[in-house]
């Protein structure tokens, strides 16, 4: 059975959380051949493809594609390599650093490959998946429409069986698709009948098909955006993706994988702009001094490197919790994928809070790197730019910030009814008795308050948004909080002694902004809850020792500013 939502109810052994320092060194070869090719092949040309040279894009992306890192995540009998989360989550992170270039490689690697790894036949597989790990199709997703976006399942987009029975006849339109302009394959969702939602796959050359104009977007100017309109396409019947009526099960399964992957570029987005900030307050003078010397500067770097780490350790800690039941599954059981998907759809909490962790994470570092920058950072040619206009969207697609924590709130809040198992054990040293000590208050809280919101709004919690949105804050600095501080007790425990003080200094920045935040958020649920007598209790339960949270950041930044970069 999936466990996923378990770290509400319990704490984490140490020595269960899979972290970076857990790479292999085959997941260590990867990232960096990804990021060679990023660095190598698309940085000297990214002008060329913000300036929309979609054959280039074609170019590059079958350059991908022979490198391997479009094969990670499917089967091997269709070319794939069948690796890891972990892996397919590091090359999705390093991808971010070939810019915008990364999002039309990851979204054919992503909602544009898995649907069809998840949900397809042999024979689909065999038709289009071989030729997609090799780059020769590229694949689009078409989920939202015109009039349908958050709410997916309101599509009107209509597939009609012709009398003969042979094709389903499309109508209808798909709005804002990825990819649309060079994709060759199409996942496109439909009600058969005006009723029952199904997925297609649509092949480009398919007549009634056409394409809108390319969108003029505010940023990833390089990649492809266009309506794709249907006028009665005839998609043939083997062509239909799964079941009839079981189309929303495809939907929002590959949006689990796909939530998850995009949390994974915006670490690796977090890591580039870090790099990008420390390295100009190397080089940028004012008042006779470079401005890294100046502690508002310095505080910068150090909180970016702090949140880079929150948002990391909480990307690789789901990719560890998804592999240890994957890597359970028989992958040769005829329904391994359907198990697949099950173990997917049991974490769709924790794919929804890493989604919302990680796009905030990236606003917020590559809005202060930007101002690290100054007003260089705002006019054109600076890669910060190019990151700010490009990370906008993030808190948009793959389910906007708010229907992802209203996801968060509702999976959790099922829980926590359920009176919580023993607590696990594992060995921590003394000196993170505090921190531990601040969890376990958190996690107390997270009950405490799940319990009182189920009892005051009854069925009709579901409905009070605002107390599910501060809800799921509160429980995304538990998830978030909890990695980093397993994390760094677990990696001192074979650090050397510089490693040793820089994970200590991160995982207390970590518990100080983190705590803030949760108290945020836990004061506005009990205040929506109009319950004052929770307030000092909150306060009670979390407490922190943060006198050398000064020195911390300190250490942290002259060692971003030394090495020019993420230092994890
Ligand atoms: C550059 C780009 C690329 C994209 N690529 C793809 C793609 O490849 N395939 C695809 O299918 N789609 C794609 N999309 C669409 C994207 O997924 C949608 O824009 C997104 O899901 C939001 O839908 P919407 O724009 O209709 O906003 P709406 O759903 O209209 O939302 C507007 C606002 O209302 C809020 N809201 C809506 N419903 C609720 C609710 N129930 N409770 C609380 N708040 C609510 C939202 O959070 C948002 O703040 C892309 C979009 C962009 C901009």
């Amino acid at each position: 059975m999936a466990r996923g939502g378990g770290f509400m109810l319990q704490e984490t052994d140490i020595h269960d959380i899979f972290t970076p320092e857990d790479f292999t060194d085959e997941h260590r070869e990867m990232a960096r051949t990804t990021e060679r090719f990023a660095v190598e092949e698309i940085w000297p040309v990214n002008d060329r493809i913000e300036e929309k040279d979609f054959d280039l894009v074609l170019e590059k992306l079958r350059q991908c594609a022979e490198l391997g890192l479009m094969m990670i995540d499917a089967p091997e009998e269709y070319g794939g390599l069948h690796l890891d989360k972990a892996a397919s989550m590091l090359v999705s992170e390093k991808l971010a650093w070939s810019r915008g270039f990364s999002l039309s490689c990851t979204n054919h690697t992503g909602i544009g490959m898995l649907p069809l790894i998840y949900y397809g036949t042999p024979e689909q597989k065999e038709r289009y998946l071989k030729k997609m790990v090799k780059g020769e199709i590229i694949g689009a997703y078409g989920l939202t429409e015109p009039g349908s976006g958050s709410d997916a399942l309101g599509a009107r987009t209509v597939a009609t069986l012709t009398d003969d029975g042979k094709h389903y006849l499309l109508t209808g339109s798909k709005q804002f698709i990825t990819n649309a302009g060079f994709a060759d394959l199409f996942t496109v969702f439909a009600k058969v009948d005006k009723k029952h939602f199904t997925a297609f796959l649509v092949e480009r050359n398919t007549p009634g098909l056409s394409l809108g104009p390319e969108e003029k977007k505010m940023g990833l100017h390089g990649s492809s955006t266009c309506q794709v309109i249907f006028d009665a396409a005839p998609v043939p019947k083997e062509n239909l993706l799964g079941e009839i009526g079981k189309g929303h099960k495809i939907a929002f399964n590959v949006l689990n994988v796909g939530r998850f992957k995009l949390g994974a570029i915006c670490v690796g987005q977090t890591k580039f702009a870090l790099a990008e900030g420390s390295r100009y307050a190397n080089e940028r003078k004012q008042f006779g001094r470079l401005i890294g010397s100046f502690g508002a500067i310095q505080e910068k770097l150090a909180d970016a490197t702090a949140l880079a780490f929150a948002a990391e350790s909480a990307v690789y800690r789901l990719a560890g919790l998804l592999d240890g039941e994957l890597s359970e599954l028989d992958r040769n059981s005829a329904d391994y994928y359907t198990l697949c998907q099950k173990v997917i759809e049991g974490y769709a909490a924790e794919c929804a809070l890493v989604k919302v962790l990680c796009t905030e994470v990236g606003a917020q570092v590559i809005s202060e790197m930007l101002q690290v920058h100054g007003g260089y950072g705002y006019i054109a040619g600076h890669a910060i730019e190019q990151m700010y206009r490009d990370e906008r969207v993030h808190r948009i697609f793959e389910g906007t910030s708010e229907i992802n924590r209203l996801l968060v709130a509702s999976r959790l809040l099922r829980q926590v009814a359920v009176p919580p198992p023993p607590a696990a054990s594992g060995v921590w040293e003394n000196s993170w008795a505090g921190q531990r000590q601040l969890l376990t208050g958190m996690r107390e809280c997270c009950l405490l308050f799940g319990k009182r919101a189920r009892q005051q709004c009854g069925d009709t919690l579901d409905k009070e948004q605002e107390i599910l949105l501060a809800y799921a804050d509160m429980a995304i600095q538990l998830f978030a909080l909890e990695g980093v501080t397993l994390r760094a007790a677990k990696a001192c425990q074979k650090a050397s002694a510089v490693k040793d003080e820089q994970f200590r200094a991160v995982a207390l920045l970590c518990a100080f902004t983190g705590r803030q935040r949760f108290l945020a958020a836990a004061e506005r649920c009990a205040s929506f809850l109009a319950s004052e007598d929770l307030l000092p209790l909150m306060v009670a339960k979390t407490p922190l020792a943060a006198g050398s949270l000064l020195a911390a950041k300190r250490l942290l930044a002259t060692a971003t500013l030394q090495a020019e970069k993420y230092i994890f």
